[in-house]
């Protein structure tokens, strides 16, 4: 039986940071284990038989505020300075979205200042009493216009409910630009690994005291392997063989096609509220900068998920007051477990950027 002092299980971002951590810095023998025939988890990206860069999970853009993460990643990767735009498909236009003062002008056909988009605002927001669900948090500081025009049916087709049902947190977050700034993040570092993540993640694995099995689950290899910690990275539900019942999750149904034409959309990624049944469109060479006679999109489909055995794969956590507390059961079950940790998206049921499951593991494992 071969020994470990840590098994990881699971090759996305949080499993393959934890092994180069725990190789590199903490001197530990390592064995990494991925249930799909590829690494990368949900970050993964590969050439298409066009011989375009896709990402099969859908659109990954790198964005941190924390300068020790884009740091850590550096060490693996140079990355082409891309800055992320988007527009929304409104009214038949390519709109200017987050909404910043452009997004007026092109949706009125009129020019408008700073305080001419504070007047209308003030003019159309709902005071309500309280805001109990996603839709008043929009309404209420954007009013009905902006709503019907970018939310209403994009929620529906996101979340497969109205706004009306789902909490208010869902759209507390959207952010209105005071200024003309079209840019979608706004975090210091931003950009794509030059030659994609796959390479980045390749480089992090590769030290002589990490060993990868690709192909076989957690389940597979079990009982044929010795190790002193564990760290989980799949599903913290069907770790514990689902004895709460199974943490819901929204998937989505990616569609891939490739045109006969240098680029289609005007910018990276187009949000569709109202036409269409997806949600959005990908056009992956705006990222990559890859020079290419063709090139490749992709739609994305919203769908209800069953479990991580089930397609669609589960993307988006549904947080809902239930399924929070189906999790903090799961939770007091796994501090119950002396070494093992639960981590990343599916480990903690949370929606997690990448820098973010980078940070947590730098974050957990410098106490390990
Ligand atoms: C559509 C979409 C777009 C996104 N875009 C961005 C973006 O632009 N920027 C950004 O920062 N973040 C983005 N994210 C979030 C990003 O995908 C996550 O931060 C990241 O994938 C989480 O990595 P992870 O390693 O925690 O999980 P995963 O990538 O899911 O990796 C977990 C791995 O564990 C494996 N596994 C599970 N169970 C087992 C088992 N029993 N045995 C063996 N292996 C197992 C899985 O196959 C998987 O490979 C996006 C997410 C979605 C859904």
């Amino acid at each position: 039986m071969k020994s470990f002092d840590v098994l990881i299980i699971g090759a996305g971002i949080t499993g393959i940071t934890a092994a180069s951590i725990l190789a590199r810095e903490k001197n530990l023998r390592v064995l990494i284990d991925e249930k799909r025939t590829h690494i990368g988890g949900n970050c993964y990206d590969c050439i298409n038989k066009d011989g375009l860069l896709i990402h099969l999970y859908g659109p990954h853009i790198f964005h941190t505020q924390h300068k020790s993460v884009w740091d850590y990643l550096s060490q693996f990767t140079n990355w082409i300075d891309y800055i992320h735009h988007v527009k929304a498909f409104v009214d038949k236009k390519h709109i200017s979205f987050p909404i910043n003062i452009n997004t007026f002008e092109q949706l009125f056909n009129k020019t408008f200042t700073r305080n001419d988009v504070i007047s209308y605002l003030e003019k159309e927001k709902i005071d309500l009493l309280k805001i109990e669900n996603a839709e008043d948090m929009v309404i209420s500081r954007m009013g009905k216009t902006i709503y019907n025009k970018f939310f209403k049916n994009y929620t529906r087709k996101q979340w497969g409910m109205d706004a009306r049902q789902l909490a208010p947190e869902i759209t507390a977050r959207i952010p209105i630009r005071f200024n003309r700034d079209d840019t979608f993040f706004t975090d210091p570092y931003q950009g794509i690994p030059e030659n994609g993540y796959t390479a980045m993640f390749k480089r992090m694995l590769d030290h002589p005291n990490i060993k990868l099995i690709t192909g076989k689950t957690f389940q597979d290899i079990q009982k044929t392997i010795n190790f002193k910690a564990l760290i989980f990275t799949g599903p913290i539900d069907e770790f514990f063989n689902y004895q709460n019942g199974a943490l819901p999750y929204r998937g989505i149904h990616f569609d891939f096609k490739t045109y006969d034409q240098e680029y289609y959309l005007p910018v990276a990624v187009v949000n569709y509220p109202n036409d269409h049944e997806y949600t959005r469109a990908t056009e992956f060479k705006h990222m990559t900068q890859q020079k290419h006679p063709k090139t490749s999109l992709c739609y994305e489909y919203p769908a209800d998920s069953g479990s991580d055995q089930v397609s669609p794969l589960p993307s988006y956590p549904i947080l809902t007051p239930e399924s929070i507390c189906r999790y903090k059961a799961y939770q007091d079950a796994a501090h119950q477990l002396t070494d093992t940790l639960f981590m990343g998206r599916l480990g903690k049921f949370q929606y997690l950027n990448m820098d973010i499951c980078v940070k947590q593991v730098m974050d957990e494992l410098n106490a390990f």
